[in-house]
């Protein structure tokens, strides 16, 4: 199973993706996290990531891009992956169908978790309380939320074109939000 989960900021594609790897046994890959873990590590990738990170900006698609090609070809589990926080513009999703055709495979599924935007911003409030992401204060939530709106879901008609996306109402507890999303990867790897 190769699927991409898809959504805005804080709509719960970090929780969710602990639970889909965790039951259907597949590697989750979150370019955030890897970001972050550059970032804690003081790494060149980390302090160039950072300058974008802390402003609610994109990390620029060639850094991302060759993040992806190296963590693919090392994740092989045999099962597939499920990709968070990735890809975020065009040219990452052109990038990523590429690298996957030159090695004859391709994305099963885009699962977009849809929430609204005064959802969105009450809910970084409140992880922004629990966790204290930098990333997470109203000011720099606001525009990372814009960003997604104008360069991410975008991909949205991209994957819909390529008959891979499937939306799943992000409101409600975790686990309803899973059993909409288990109900939809069901389907797909019935279709197998
Ligand atoms: P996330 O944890 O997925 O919300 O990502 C946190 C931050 O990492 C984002 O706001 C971006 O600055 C950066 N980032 C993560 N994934 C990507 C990506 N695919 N493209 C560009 N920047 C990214």
């Amino acid at each position: 199973m190769k699927i991409i989960l898809f959504g805005p900021p804080a709509a719960g594609k970090g929780t969710q993706a602990e639970i889909i790897s965790r039951e259907y046994n597949v590697s989750h890959i979150s370019t955030g996290d890897i970001l972050r873990a550059a970032v804690k590590e003081g790494t060149e990738l980390g302090v160039l990531a950072q300058s974008y990170m802390e402003k609610g900006e994109l990390v620029p698609d060639d850094v991302v891009i060759g993040i992806i090609n190296e963590v693919l070809i090392k994740s092989d589990s045999g099962n597939g992956f499920m990709l968070d926080g990735f890809p975020r513009t065009i040219p990452q999703a052109e990038a990523l169908d590429e690298a996957l055709n030159k090695a004859n495979m391709g994305i099963d599924a885009v699962i977009s978790i849809e929430v609204k935007d005064e959802e969105i911003l009450v809910r970084i409030e409140n992880r922004q309380k629990i966790e204290g992401r930098k990333d997470d204060s109203v000011e720099v939530a606001k525009n990372r939320l814009e960003v997604y709106r104008n360069q991410t879901e975008p991909l949205k008609d991209y994957y819909s074109n390529a008959n891979k996306l499937m939306e799943v109402d992000g409101l409600g507890k975790i686990d309803e939000v899973f059993d909409r999303i288990k109900t939809v990867l069901d389907s797909i790897i019935g279709h197998n």
